[in-house]
C-alpha cells in the first residue's frame, strides 16, 4: 500500500519565497544598473535597495513568528516552543523556533507534530 504524503503547512516555503524575491530584486538592480556609478547611485533602483532589504529583514522576523495552522484540526500553533526533534527524539530544553536546527543532532525540522491532535505534518 502506498503511503499517503503528509500535508504541508508551507512553513519553510515562506523563507524560500523571501530569499528568492530578494535575489531576484538584487539581480534586477545589478542588470539594470548603468556602468557609470555616480548615475547608478542616483537611480531609483539604488535608492530602493536600502528600504527593500530592511523590509526583507522585517518580513523574515515576522515570518519566523507567524503561527502555523494544523492541517488536521485547524488549531493555530506557535512557531516558538520546546519542540521534540523527530531525528533524535530529544527535547530542545528551551523555547526555540521551528525553523532552527536541533541543538542535539543539528538537523533541520522537516515534519512537526500538532500539539492538540498529535498528528504529523510537513513544515
Ligand atoms: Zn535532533
Ligand atoms: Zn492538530
Amino acid at each position: 500500500m502506498e503511503k499517503k504524503p503528509l500535508p504541508s503547512v508551507f512553513f519553510h516555503f515562506r523563507f524560500k519565497f523571501l530569499a528568492v524575491t530578494s535575489i531576484a530584486f538584487l539581480l534586477f538592480v545589478i542588470l539594470s544598473s548603468s556602468s557609470d556609478f555616480s548615475r547608478f547611485a542616483d537611480s531609483a533602483q539604488f535608492k530602493l535597495m536600502g528600504p527593500f532589504f530592511i523590509l526583507s529583514g522585517l518580513m523574515f522576523l515576522v515570518f519566523r513568528r507567524f503561527p502555523i495552522k494544523c492541517p488536521y484540526c485547524a488549531r493555530v500553533l506557535p512557531t516558538k516552543k520546546n519542540w521534540t526533534c523527530p531525528h533524535c527524539g530529544k527535547k530542545q530544553g528551551k523555547e526555540r523556533f521551528l525553523m532552527e536546527k536541533c541543538v542535539h543532532c543539528k538537523q533541520m525540522l522537516s515534519t512537526h507534530e500538532c500539539d492538540v491532535c498529535k498528528k504529523e505534518f510537513r513544515l
